[in-house]
């Protein structure tokens, strides 16, 4: 072996050696995710607004949630955002949106986001509706979004995880919910992204709301363009001000990869 080989071959092999430990972490500078928690679904009910009790979160951490999606175009900006930040974050999905873009579900869960349920056709009265009916819908939601996702529905949802339409609940939901081994989740804040106003507008309203609790789980809807557009400054200003970001996925449910 030539002086000359026996170098190129010593120098590759340092490189295949230093170069992994030097390389930067993708999510290095970036906001990331601080933390995972595990959450106990069964019989939850979480989120201020309408419950008494929320998620066990320290000052300072925030927990993301988008509803209503999948919804082309702004999703994919949301997720976008999101992948560069680093963030994962809690899809509550409609039952018949998941099935008319299935890919969109898919591409949620490989980048590592939690998705849950939002009903079949998003009824603003579950509560009102015949409770035989309100069920239906609950139910058709679970079994579409898990056979977007999973290929397959079981006889549970794979996420147990729910939120109302409209936080329209009702005792008797909630008390079948329980029972079915279901998660409740309501929302500590949002900037009431279905009012239409300007991503800017948009991002100070939910900052100044932020600021106030220094925690919460936050509700957003990726189907929004102003939301969409919103989210890239409203992470970079989660990260200057020092916020944390915990990613919530049910206790002993496999359905995302490892934090970074
Ligand atoms: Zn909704």
């Amino acid at each position: 072996m030539s002086r000359l080989v026996r170098a190129a071959l010593l120098a590759s092999l340092l490189a295949a050696t230093v170069s992994p430990a030097r390389a930067a972490s993708p999510c290095e500078g970036r906001l990331g995710t601080s933390r995972v928690m595990e959450v106990q679904a069964a019989g939850l009910k979480v989120g201020t607004k309408h419950f008494p009790e929320t998620l066990d979160l320290a000052d300072g951490e925030v927990v993301l949630t988008f509803d209503d999606g999948p919804h082309p175009g702004t999703t994919e900006t949301v997720l976008r955002a999101l992948a560069k930040e680093c963030v994962r974050a809690t899809f509550f999905l409609v039952g018949r949106a998941a099935a008319a873009h299935p890919d969109m579900v898919r591409r949620i869960i490989a980048e590592g986001h939690t998705v849950g349920h939002h009903s079949q056709t998003h009824p603003m009265t579950l509560a009102d509706m015949p409770f035989d009916k309100a069920v239906a819908d609950i139910e058709k939601g679970f079994a579409s979004v898990d056979r977007a996702a999973y290929g397959a529905a079981g006889p549970h949802p794979r996420v147990p995880f729910f939120r109302f339409p409209g936080f329209g609940s009702s005792p008797e939901l909630l008390d079948y919910l329980a029972k079915r081994g279901v998660g409740v989740f309501g929302a500590d804040l949002w900037a009431g992204d279905w009012n239409p106003m300007t991503p800017e507008q948009q991002l100070e309203l939910v900052m100044a709301r932020l600021d106030h609790q220094s925690r919460g789980m936050i509700l957003f809807h990726d189907t929004r363009a102003q939301t969409a557009k919103m989210i890239p400054a409203f992470l970079a200003a989660l990260r200057e001000k020092g916020y944390r970001v915990v990613h919530i996925v049910p206790a002993g449910v496999a359905t995302a990869v490892a934090p970074d």
